[in-house]
């Protein structure tokens, strides 16, 4: 199973594929912004010193994410999904020192969409699982379908907070959507479409096999 990276603008739908692939093929998902905040909730001295950024949607300096990632990305890794890295150019270097990555999946969005998404994005605080008002998935009692648990909004989905978030995308992940096309691994895919129909695809483009 190939490793591969998921790039694409906030509300994009790294998550959604990623727990699609996940589901459906058994890759594993690494979810950058994740563990980020574990770290805040169990108050580790990573955690305290990133509370700042995180909140404010700026970028968590580099040194911060590689002391976290450098212990779990090794050579001998496969099926791994990357999620929400590399997102600095220093960032996909460090990655590909360390690790093959089959390509890089795009999920382009126009900014004023990705903003909708996200001021209407809520999120179970137990099992993390992503809800979209917009899609309708949400149901009356606002708790999640899956633990019970009450739907809340995300502590930088606010609209300071998003734009910052945004902004961070243009200036320091589009020079990473360069890399990986500079090195022929690059797959565009508009996010726009439904999920499923982008799950479909994906498969298509990797020749992935259903697992036994
Ligand atoms: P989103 O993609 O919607 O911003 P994430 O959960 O992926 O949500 O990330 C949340 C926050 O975590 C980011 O705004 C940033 O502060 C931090 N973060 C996540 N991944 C990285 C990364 N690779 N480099 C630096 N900061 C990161
Ligand atoms: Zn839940």
């Amino acid at each position: 199973m190939p490793n591969l990276v998921l790039l694409g603008i906030q509300g994009s739908g790294k998550g959604t594929q990623a727990y699609l692939l996940k589901k459906n093929y058994g890759f594993d998902h690494l979810n950058i912004g994740s563990l980020l905040r574990e770290e805040m909730k169990k108050k580790t001295d990573i955690g305290n010193d990133i509370k700042e950024y995180m909140l404010k949607g700026d970028l968590v300096p580099d040194k911060y994410i590689f002391s976290l990632v450098g212990p779990i990305l090794h050579d001998n890794l496969k099926g791994v999904i990357l999620d929400g890295f590399p997102r600095t150019l220093k960032q996909a270097e460090f990655l590909e020192k360390r690790m093959p990555v089959r390509c890089a999946i795009y999920f382009e969005l126009d900014d004023k969409i990705a903003k909708e998404r996200l001021s209407h994005r809520r999120v179970c605080q137990n099992c993390q699982q992503n809800y979209n008002l917009l899609l309708n998935d949400v149901k009356k009692d606002n708790k999640c379908s899956k633990c019970g648990n009450p739907l809340e909004l995300r502590m930088d989905d606010n609209s300071e907070a998003i734009n910052r978030r945004i902004a961070a995308f243009h200036d320091e992940t589009k020079p990473v959507i360069e890399f990986f096309k500079d090195r022929d691994s690059l797959i565009t895919i508009p996010a726009t479409k439904k999920p499923e129909q982008i799950h479909q695809e994906i498969v298509y483009i990797l020749g992935l096999a259903k697992p036994a």
